[in-house]
């Protein structure tokens, strides 16, 4: 089975593909907002009756919050897990919309080609290249290079309640060789991407209590310790003067990154200045001696999010406040243990404060990094199925964000994924004026047959 006629194919079907997709996208799928509960369900059906159009075995699976999608197909080479989302974020404010976020348009751009409406880029419009792919094989060879399950879910712009349930019930039916999931970018319009490296998540609101009331700073000021000074203190300490994180043992099973990935990265010629002049700044706050894109991939951090306590009113008010609180995260990578560096960072906050005084922590979860093994050869095929498509070499890239579902794939199912997606950083997912670009669309529907074909190949 030869992929040429199947990109020729993908070619010449692009007006339907592009119809298609407006369908679905028409279906306002907003999962987080029960008023399109019916509409959620809707985008299922659409979506379970185009895959069976397709010969793929697929059905609506209930759950307690909105459906999952499965289909399978057979095929000779591995067995791939395709994930996307149906749902999508809320569209408010409305006024701030061009058109009708539920009513497609194709648009002709300064920068090209683009679909514009909710969920164009995140998710339906990536989740669609592979189902396209997927037709254009079928309608040329009558059959697929790989066996196929593929999984489609409703609630991931609501934080997925029902996916681990749903995952664990379901992991025999499910687990694969490789996931592939299809819900991030390019590198830049010319360098596509593998994401291989997520940072994983610790996050800890604590309170610092010290006087049994707030006090006046002209009765109690110099003789009472103020809780605000307390947790200035302990702020200022998590960091060293090279930037590095203090708590203790907080770098255990952080690696350095192999050379072979450095290279890759240097090749991309990140411009860090610009990056940063972006934003207003120009000097980088990550540890000394590390590039930018390792501070944001693949290194672990410690950020104070937010942090409150005294008055902070119109005016002045001379107070000793009784508490002072900060909501403090850690993004991990690597094999940092989630749990044993909040036991670690809770000692040393306990350990610097002052008689009298007490802390409260109040945990927002915790999740650890997921790191790809790159060496698994599926990488390195569809790494150059990918370079054969894009004008630029693909690169194997980190995410400073978080995925969770590939976490849950290798926890839960045993699967490694590969995170492959076509999306831009101007597609301006989950904002007013979502749009995917038509290019996006086309060359990623025909990444992901270069992508099968290379993956079916001893
Ligand atoms: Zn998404």
């Amino acid at each position: 089975m030869s992929v040429d006629p199947v990109l020729v194919r993908i070619d010449s079907d692009l007006p339907q593909s592009l119809e298609r997709l407006k369908e679905l996208l028409r279906i306002p799928s907003i999962s987080t907002d029960p008023a399109y509960k019916a509409d959620c369900d809707h985008a299922a059906d659409w979506l379970v009756e185009d895959l069976k159009s397709i010969g793929i075995a697929a059905s609506k699976r209930e759950t307690p919050g909105h459906p999952m999608v499965v289909g399978h197909v057979d095929g000779p080479g591995p067995h791939l897990l395709f994930y996307g989302h149906y749902d999508v974020q809320p569209v408010d404010p409305l006024d701030l919309w061009d058109n009708d976020p539920f009513d497609p348009q194709i648009e002709e751009t300064a920068k090209g080609r683009v679909i514009r409406g909710r969920g164009t880029s995140d998710d339906k419009g990536q989740l669609m290249t592979f189902v396209e792919a997927c037709r254009a094989w079928k309608a040329e060879h009558g059959t697929l290079p790989c066996k196929i399950t593929f999984f489609f879910e409703g609630e991931e712009e609501s934080g997925s309640p029902s996916l681990v349930p749903f995952l664990t019930e379901n992991a025999e039916e499910l687990k694969a060789d490789i996931a592939l999931i299809c819900d991030t970018g390019l590198y830049d319009s010319r360098v596509p991407a593998i994401t291989t490296m997520l940072r994983g998540m610790l996050k800890e609101e604590i309170t610092i209590t010290g006087p049994s009331r707030d006090l006046h700073s002209g009765m109690y000021g110099g003789a009472a310790m103020n809780p605000i000074r307390v947790l200035a203190r302990i702020i200022a300490a998590l960091h060293d003067d090279n930037g590095k994180v203090t708590v203790p043992g907080f770098y255990d099973g952080v690696t350095d990154i192999p050379d072979e990935l450095r290279e890759q990265w240097d090749a991309l010629g990140f411009d860090h200045k610009a990056f940063l002049k972006d934003v207003g700044l120009s000097k980088l706050a990550g540890e000394a001696g590390r590039s930018a894109l390792e501070m944001i991939w693949a290194r672990p951090t410690c950020e104070v999010n937010g942090i409150g306590g005294g008055y902070q009113g119109a005016g002045f008010k001379t107070v000793l406040p009784s508490k002072a609180e900060a909501k403090i995260s850690f993004r991990l990578v690597g094999d940092q243990d989630p749990a044993a560096i909040d036991k670690s960072f809770r000692d040393m906050v306990r350990e610097m404060l002052p008689r009298d005084f007490e802390v409260t922590f109040d945990s927002d979860g915790a999740a650890p990094a997921s790191v790809m093994s790159i060496d698994n050869p599926a990488f390195e095929k569809a790494r150059h199925a990918l370079s054969d498509e894009w004008p630029d070499e693909a690169a194997f890239i980190g995410s400073g964000g978080s995925i969770p579902v590939a976490g849950y794939f290798q926890t839960l199912l045993g699967t490694e994924s590969m995170l492959i997606g076509f999306g831009k950083d101007d597609d301006q997912i989950h904002s007013p004026n979502e749009k995917y670009d038509v290019e996006s669309f086309h060359k990623g529907t025909r990444s992901w047959a270069r992508i099968l074909d290379a993956l079916s190949k001893q």
